[in-house]
């Protein structure tokens, strides 16, 4: 037989039949006992006041749940997951910009903004973690060298 299976019998009516016993040896009244007492000491309340207390807790409305507790949360793994957004990257793919002069390292290509002309790594970006922001492993390519770069790169 499993052990655990007497975790599952809360109160036998052996028990039950024991606490009445020691009651009515005290004199108490059979009064229903609170499950969840809320006072600390616990107490002895009323079939009224328990079903009182019970149709106050349905009533009773989910805490929203708001921040991490959100299953929609993503938490600090934001970065992590779109390294292209944090300062960071924008930081290093300036610098790289600038060493180039905006012009594409393949084709020669003199751009001025993004798209047209972008900051590629050498080195794959979830690989290569801590290179991540080395000038040295970024190339200026305008978009279409760029595209071309990473068609040849995933295959
Ligand atoms: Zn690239
Ligand atoms: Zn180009």
């Amino acid at each position: 037989m499993p052990k655990g299976i007497y975790l599952h019998l809360p109160r036998t009516t052996a028990v039950r039949e024991q606490i009445s016993q020691t009651m009515k040896r005290k004199g108490l009244k059979p009064t229903v006992r609170c499950l969840n007492p809320p006072h600390p000491k616990g107490r002895i309340v009323s079939q009224e006041l328990r079903d009182r207390i019970a149709e106050t807790l349905r009533g009773r409305k989910r805490p929203e749940m708001t921040g991490e507790k959100n299953p929609n949360w993503k938490g600090g793994r934001a970065i992590l997951d779109f390294p292209r957004r944090c300062p960071q990257y924008k930081t290093w793919r300036k610098a790289v910009l600038d060493r180039d002069n905006w012009t594409c390292r393949q084709c020669g290509f003199k751009g001025n903004k993004w798209p047209e002309i972008q900051a590629h790594h050498v080195l794959r970006f979830s690989i290569y973690k801590e290179s991540r922001y080395d000038v040295n492993c970024g190339l200026t390519l305008c978009q279409t060298c760029h595209k071309k770069i990473h068609a040849k790169v995933k295959k």
